[in-house]
């Protein structure tokens, strides 16, 4: 299918907007591990549902038309996605990454990555020329999340392309914050979008999922190839909570975004808080770039309380709003990076990044914003 429709359209009907046998409107959950062949060498197209299965090819699909890519692969967690994303590159490879980054990453990369033989330098990607401090021969990559968690730092994606291509290398954009309704990496010059469906895409803090999606005609066997042998597979009924899921996305991602700078500007003027990072800010350091490239600013809201003493009564107090690992589902959450996302990354290094004793970080979810702001009020004191 040309991809000519809008985005709000590509996300309601995806890659087929009715099964061609039944009429069915909802694409079925194909629940089934092995698939009859005709006979010797003939081939429905479908064998063994690690490898293959019609409930997870319509996702795969519906994401890449989503993404303007021409591959999606599907897997069952976000982590599972970007681990398989590294599997492109070799031993000796170097790979520049946003330092300011989803903690589960950092622990895949730095733990395991490193001591298979990869090298990374971590580096705040939004500052150009630290990026290019970081070019070694070697370097074959660079994987940014921009905007950045949790500091809401925007790299500028032409311009990562251009660089890491001229040296032959490839960028990987791990796009979950803005989800493909408000950015598309791929459309940017970016060669890999990464995504944990479990945040925006399925919506509903319900399941974990992850994406790549790409429109290399080269890479597309390996990858698939390497979804196959891992197994991290994203399972038929939680392809179909995706597809279910992503339905929604547009109008989800409005709400949201319009809860995320209502409770930004509320926060701003609060006498307890110190700083409020919001890429719906005027006066965000990127907001011009951040306009530029993406079409929104999604409901993803942190901010520095002045004193460290008040997040503890800060995260029990709120009742509406959960304390509560992850993001992007209808309900609001409240995340505490340093003992929670951001765990994982040693202290120098998170503090380096911004993620302090004081930072929290808020998830705008669907409810109504002036009940989201009195609990916060509340909850501030
Ligand atoms: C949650 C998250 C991940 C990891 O995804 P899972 O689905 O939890 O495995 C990766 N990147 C970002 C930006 C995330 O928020």
């Amino acid at each position: 299918m040309k991809n000519t429709l809008s985005q709000e359209t590509i996300l309601v009907h995806g890659a087929t907007p009715f099964d061609r046998e039944t009429g069915a409107v909802s694409t079925p959950i194909y629940q089934s591990v092995t698939f009859r062949h005709p006979a010797l060498g003939e081939s429905t197209g479908f064998d063994y549902s690690r490898g293959i299965n019609p409930t997870r090819t319509e996702l795969e699909k519906t994401l890449a038309l989503a993404e303007h890519g021409t591959h999606g692969l599907a897997f069952a967690s976000g982590m599972g996605a970007i681990s398989a994303i590294i599997k492109l590159f070799k031993p000796g490879d170097h790979i520049i990454v946003s330092e300011d980054l989803y903690g589960g990453t950092y622990r895949l990369f730095n733990q395991f990555y490193a001591a298979y033989g990869f090298s990374f330098s971590w580096v705040d990607t939004s500052d150009f020329a630290r990026i290019e401090e970081c070019l070694r021969p070697e370097t074959k990559a660079l994987f940014i999340e921009t905007p950045s968690n949790p500091m809401m730092k925007v790299s500028d994606i032409r311009r990562c392309a251009d660089l890491v291509h001229r040296r032959g290398g490839r960028l990987i954009v791990d796009n979950t914050f803005l989800s493909p309704y408000f950015q598309n990496p791929l459309d940017l010059g970016a060669d890999f979008v990464v995504h944990s469906g479990s945040k925006y895409l399925a919506g509903h803090n319900d399941t974990l999922a992850g994406f790549i999606v790409h429109s290399s005609d080269a890479d597309a066997d390996t990858l698939r190839t390497i979804q196959k042998s891992e197994g991290a597979t994203l399972a038929p009924f939680d392809s179909w909570l995706l597809l279910r899921g992503i339905k929604t996305l547009a109008i989800r991602m409005e709400k949201q975004q319009k809860n995320g700078a209502a409770l930004a500007a509320w926060l701003r003027t609060h006498p307890r808080v110190e700083a409020v990072f919001y890429t719906g800010f005027e006066d965000h350091p990127q907001y011009k770039l951040s306009c530029s490239q993406a079409r929104g600013h999604s409901g993803m809201v942190s901010f520095y309380v002045k004193r460290a003493a008040d997040v503890a009564r800060l995260l029990k107090k709120c009742s509406l709003i959960l304390f509560a690992e992850s993001l992007g589902g209808v309900e609001s959450l409240i995340t505490y990076p340093l003992v929670q996302t951001h765990g994982a990354i040693p202290q120098q290094m998170r503090l380096a990044a911004g993620v302090t004793d004081t930072l929290v970080r808020l998830s705008a979810g669907i409810e109504d914003s002036a009940d989201l702001i009195a609990d916060l009020e509340n909850a501030l004191g």
